[in-house]
């Protein structure tokens, strides 16, 4: 009896034993792994902070240029990785204005937009791709190696402009729209509205309407106002009659030039909305970068 008492006391205790060890490692192997997912998952270790400003990055020329309305493509390239390493994701104007901002916790969101349909915005290879240099390109292949930073634009085009030769514009708008991107108002002509009378204002935010309609594109859609300038009667900017429809804007984009306040905070007025052009100079870009990173920039994190 003794025996196997003793024997048993010590299958009892090796039992025990064994099952503590396993419970330890067991325990520690899911600790670890919760720390793993809890990195992978939380893309900055930022407190939510959903009441913090939006970056909206504005952009025209991807190439080299002597003013404000070019960013090469180097500098192009280099502004997505600073972007993605500081915890930004891209979401579109649509989704700012209508706070849903569907980015991972701890992101930050960023509007990308894009003005004028220049040519350097997107050009497309003869089998239809996007061509290397064209900030479409840059971006797809950006995404390509960061799947979670991938091509959101929204695009404030000129529908005469179009990104360059005309035969080429119904492809490049299927390809954006399979992206996920998305084109709004920016006019017909790229006037400054404040000169214009009323009707010529309604008739060049009407016609834009039109246009952006015809090609697929249907509102209601946001502006962004040439130069930044509004009109005399900037109650048009509400919503206005044309040709029996109504005619009403999600929100309006300005020029310039600090982080735009948070959907969710009560500065947030959509018939303004601030930009930040993408320039190395004052109030552009880097600056606000530079800003953010110094800590004098209290961003939007997503909870
Ligand atoms: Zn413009």
């Amino acid at each position: 009896m003794k025996v196997r008492a003793s024997h048993c006391r010590r299958v009892i205790v090796l039992g025990i034993l064994t099952a503590t060890l396993s419970y330890l490692s067991t325990s520690a192997e899911a600790t670890l792994r919760t720390v793993a997912i809890g990195t992978q998952q939380r893309v900055t270790n930022r407190p939510a902070n959903p009441n913090g400003a939006v970056f909206v990055a504005e952009y025209h020329h991807i190439r080299s240029g002597k003013n404000d309305m070019f960013r090469s493509a180097d500098n192009f390239r280099r502004d997505l990785e600073q972007f993605y390493a500081m915890g930004f994701r891209p979401v579109l104007a649509s989704e700012y204005l209508a706070n849903r901002i569907n980015i991972p916790s701890g992101a930050l969101p960023l509007v990308m937009t894009f003005d004028d349909a220049v040519p350097s915005q997107l050009q497309l290879t003869p089998t239809g791709q996007p061509t290397p240099d064209c900030a479409i390109g840059i971006w797809q292949d950006f995404a390509r190696r960061h799947p979670d930073f991938p091509v959101r634009a929204t695009l404030f085009v000129l529908p005469d402009s179009m990104w360059g030769p005309k035969r080429d514009v119904k492809r490049k708008i299927d390809l954006l729209k399979r992206l996920g991107c998305e084109l709004e108002n920016h006019t017909i002509t790229h006037p400054k509205l404040k000169k214009l009378t009323d009707d010529k204002v309604m008739e060049e935010l009407g016609k834009a309407e039109d246009r952006l309609a015809s090609n697929g594109q249907s509102g209601p859609h946001s502006l962004a106002l040439p130069y930044g300038i509004s009109p005399k009667n900037a109650n048009i900017l509400k919503g206005f009659d044309w040709h029996g429809n109504r005619i009403t804007f999600t929100g309006v984009f300005l020029v310039g030039a600090n982080p735009a306040p948070s959907p969710n905070s009560p500065k947030f007025n959509r018939y303004r909305v601030p930009r930040i052009m993408a320039i190395s100079g004052p109030y552009g870009i880097d600056f606000w970068l530079k800003k953010l990173s110094q800590g004098q920039v209290k961003p939007y994190v997503q909870p």
